[in-house]
C-alpha cells in the first residue's frame, strides 16, 4: 500500500480540492473464452463537492468503475493497471492529532482490511442498483441504518479549549437511542411515511421505491465525503425521484459531498452533474463540462446517445432514434476503434485499423475519435 502525507491536494483553477482522482484504470475479468477488458485506461477526478456523471450503454464499465473504487470488483475480476487516488483528511481528528492529508492508492489497498472498511460506507458509500440484494432480509431498516451510523459516525464530545479561534472538538460514538433517532430522522428525509414505525420494517415489508430509498438513507446516514449512486432512482417514480435528487444535492451543498452519478439517463444526469465521463465497451470515449457535452457532443457515439433521448412532442408516427447495430462480443473486440461497426461517421481504411488517442478537442472537452487526429 502506498501511504503518503502531503501538505495540499492538486487543485483546480477555482480552487477547489481533488477528492479522488482515478488514472488509467484498468480492470480485467478473466473468464474461461479469454480476457474482457472491462474498464481499459480510464481517466478523471472528482473535486469535493462536484459532481461527475457516468454515462453509457449496460455493459460499458461504469458499475465495475464504481466497485473498483471500493475494492469490491466481483471474482474473477481484478484491477489490473492505474491508480486510484484518495486524498483523505481526517473527519474527526483527535487533540493534538496531525490533520494532513493521507494519500492513498485504493488499487494497492487490501480488500479485505481494516482501511477499506474505515473508508467504504463512511467515507465513499454507494448506493446499488439492486436495492433487495444490498439489504438483509433478517434486519429492519432502522438495524440497517443504525450499524452504519454506529460503524462510521461520530459526534462532538465536548470543547476542550479555544486556541486561536480553533476549537479542539473531541468525539464519541452515536448511542443506540441517538442512532435510531438519526435512522427515524434519514427516513423522513428521504420520505418515506411514518418513519417512527417504518423504522421497525423488514425489506419485505416495504415496497420496492421503499427498499430503494432505505439504501439511499442508510448511504447519506454516514455523511461520506463522496458518494457513488448507481442508477439510484431507476426504481422510483418521478416524483420521488426529484426528492431523492433534491436530497443530494442538498447534503452536497451543506456537506461539500462529492458524487459520482452512474446512469443512462440523460435527463436526470443533465440536472445533476457538473462533468461528464462517456463510455463505450471499457473506454472513456468522451469527458466534457455537462453544457458543453450536451450542446457541442464531439464523438459520434456520445451524439447517438443524446439523439436516442425520447423527447416530448414527437410528431405522430415518429420512430425514436436509435443507435446503429449491436454491442459487441466483450472478448472479440472490433479492430482499430472499438465503435467503427456503429459509428455513423466510419472512415474505412482508417477506423478499421488505427486506435484513437485521447485528443483534447476544447478547453476541458477530450474525445477518443479519429476525426480530431491530424
Ligand atoms: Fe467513428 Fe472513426 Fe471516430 Fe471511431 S474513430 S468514433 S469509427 S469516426
Amino acid at each position: 500500500m502506498t501511504l503518503t502525507a502531503q501538505e495540499t491536494a492538486p487543485t483546480t483553477t477555482d480552487g477547489r480540492e481533488v477528492l479522488l482522482e482515478v488514472q488509467d484504470l484498468k480492470v480485467e475479468f478473466n473468464i474461461r473464452g479469454g480476457v474482457i477488458k472491462a474498464v481499459d485506461g480510464l481517466t478523471f477526478d472528482i473535486k469535493r463537492g462536484q459532481t461527475v456523471g457516468i454515462i453509457g450503454e449496460s455493459g460499458c464499465g461504469k458499475s465495475v468503475t464504481a466497485r473498483a473504487i471500493l475494492r469490491m470488483v466481483p471474482k474473477p475480476g481484478r484491477i489490473t493497471g492505474g491508480r486510484i487516488l484518495y486524498y483523505r483528511r481526517p473527519r474527526h481528528p483527535k487533540p493534538g492529532q496531525p490533520q494532513d492529508l493521507q494519500v492513498i492508492d485504493l488499487t494497492t489497498v487490501d480488500p479485505d482490511g481494516e482501511l477499506i472498511r474505515q473508508i467504504r460506507g463512511g467515507e465513499i458509500a454507494m448506493i446499488f442498483q439492486e436495492p433487495m440484494s444490498s439489504l438483509t432480509p433478517v434486519y429492519t431498516a432502522g438495524t440497517h441504518i443504525n450499524e452504519a451510523v454506529s460503524l462510521h459516525r461520530l459526534l462532538p464530545l465536548k470543547k476542550l479549549g479555544d486556541q486561536m479561534a480553533e476549537t479542539i472538538m473531541a468525539y464519541r460514538h452515536v448511542t443506540r437511542e441517538e442512532a435510531r433517532e438519526i435512522a427515524v430522522q434519514m427516513l423522513r428525509r428521504v420520505g418515506i411515511p411514518k418513519p417512527e414505525q417504518r423504522v421497525d420494517s423488514y425489506p419485505h415489508q416495504l415496497s420496492g421505491g421503499q427498499r430503494q430509498r432505505v439504501m439511499i438513507a442508510i448511504a447519506l446516514s454516514t455523511e461520506p465525503s463522496m458518494l457513488i449512486a448507481d442508477e439510484p432512482t431507476t426504481a422510483l417514480d418521478v416524483s420521488i425521484e426529484a426528492q431523492i435528487l433534491d436530497i443530494m444535492r442538498e447534503l452536497q451543498r451543506t456537506a461539500n459531498m462529492a458524487i459520482m452519478f452512474i446512469t443512462h439517463n440523460l435527463g436526470v444526469i443533465a440536472s445533476m452533474a457538473e462533468e461528464i465521463v462517456v463510455m463505450y465497451m471499457g473506454k472513456q470515449v468522451e469527458r466534457a463540462k455537462v453544457v458543453d457535452l450536451f450542446y457541442n457532443p464531439k464523438h459520434p457515439y456520445t451524439k447517438a446517445l443524446l439523439q436516442s433521448v425520447p423527447r416530448l412532442g414527437p410528431k405522430t408516427g415518429q420512430r425514436l432514434a436509435s443507435i446503429e447495430g449491436m454491442v459487441p462480443d466483450p472478448l472479440n473486440l472490433p479492430t482499430g476503434c472499438v465503435f467503427h461497426p456503429r459509428c455513423p461517421a466510419f472512415m474505412p481504411g482508417k477506423c478499421d485499423k488505427i486506435v484513437p488517442r485521447w485528443n483534447q478537442v476544447g478547453e476541458n472537452h477530450w474525445a477518443r475519435c479519429l476525426l480530431y487526429e491530424e
